[in-house]
């Protein structure tokens, strides 16, 4: 027994460890590990039913969008990679061709805001998976699942507004099959460097029938079933596409909007105005109070020294401001676009600022000394 022992508890060890293995995984910007739940867990707690507004909220596409589905055709889709979308339309919506396939965007998108309605069938269907199934797949990886949820008990992370096998909706949203479903996505693809590493995962919300349903969620990888699979890089573009599960799910109005990237500043337009230093009795002739406008009784700032610094405090902001000189009269602001222009009078002295912020002005005259 005394041999046995060291090795059951190495035993139990390896199967913790590999239980863990299984149920963690590693954030990718922070390293840490953190806890995931089996896939299709039926101990995961079911998202708390809602109820929406009163539907349908069809809401049409804005100017700048490109509309994918008006009522009349199909001819934005595509059978998977190429060929007309078999599935049919009439009455300004279309349908799964239940057997033929899903259908995708000829067009490939990136970062997008999604519009999508959809009506599971009525009469209902099926159970659980088998009912009202079908889902939308952003970049062709990452499916928003479509299902009739309304009374219907299935897997958590497999219901409607689910990023299928990975995050349930916070809330079931659903309305009865045969009414009409909003679903409103914002989705920011996943970024990887040149030698393909990810360096930023995907990024998923989602509202049902106006309720967030996902939070700015993170998939862990694009959709698979049963096991999960790793993030690769498959450019910065991909289609949508919509799953045939063999159920005659309707949709119609659908569109888009392309999101731009936020620019980062150049090097030269970080570029500042260098920065000097001043002797104290040159940044002394500044110091004093200043009126916020030109109200004799207005709320004044205070320009004081300290540690060799000039800094401003405004009464709306008690913590004071850093100033740094640019010339023997201008100061920068540090963090913000500003910049404080001090002027004189004929006889050198200090009789009021110039504070620019942006595209603002504010003129400052000086009341003490
Ligand atoms: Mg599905």
């Amino acid at each position: 027994m005394p041999s046995f022992a060291p090795r059951l508890v190495v035993a139990c060890l390896v199967a913790v460890c590999g239980v863990f293995a299984c149920l963690a995984a590693e954030d990718v910007r922070s390293g840490a590990t953190v806890p995931r739940w089996r896939q299709h867990d039926i101990r995961r707690p079911k998202p708390p039913v809602v109820e929406p507004s009163e539907g349908p909220i069809a809401v049409k596409p804005p100017q700048d969008a490109v509309v994918l589905f008006d009522g009349s055709n199909l001819d934005a889709w595509q059978a998977p990679g190429g060929g007309p979308a078999p599935w049919k339309v009439s009455d300004g919506s279309f349908q799964v061709g239940a057997g033929t396939g899903p259908i995708e965007t000829k067009a490939r998108f990136g970062d997008i805001q999604l519009h999508v309605e959809w009506a599971a069938p009525d009469p209902p269907r099926g159970v659980g998976q088998d009912r009202g199934n079908s889902g939308i797949f952003l970049m062709g990886q990452f499916e928003i699942q479509v299902l009739d949820s309304y009374r219907a008990q299935t897997y958590a992370d497999g219901q409607a507004g689910a990023i299928y096998g990975e995050y349930p909706p916070l809330f079931n949203a659903s309305r009865p099959p045969g009414q009409w479903q909003t679903y409103d996505i914002a989705f920011r693809r996943p970024r990887f460097d040149t030698s393909g590493k990810l360096l930023e995962p995907a990024r998923i919300t989602l509202f049902l029938n106006g309720i967030l349903v996902q939070n700015n969620e993170e998939p862990f990888g694009p959709t698979s079933w049963l096991k999960w699979l790793p993030y690769t890089d498959q450019g910065d573009r991909g289609p949508i596409s919509l799953q045939d599960h063999n159920h005659p799910v309707k949709f119609r109005n659908i569109w888009l909007r392309e999101l731009p990237e936020r620019p980062a500043p150049t090097p030269a337009q970080l570029a500042r105005a260098k920065v000097i230093t001043l002797p104290t009795d040159v940044l002394d002739q500044y110091t004093g109070q200043y009126l916020l406008n030109a109200k004799p009784d207005a709320p004044k700032a205070t320009v004081s020294r300290q540690d060799g610094h000039l800094v401003i405090t405004f009464p709306f902001r008690p913590q004071p401001l850093g100033l740094e000189p640019i010339s023997d009269h201008e100061f920068d602001m540090p963090f913000t676009d500003g910049r404080f222009t001090f002027r004189k009078d004929a006889g050198g002295r200090v009789t009021g600022v110039l504070f620019r912020i942006g595209d603002g002005e504010r003129d400052m005259t000086k009341v003490t000394p």
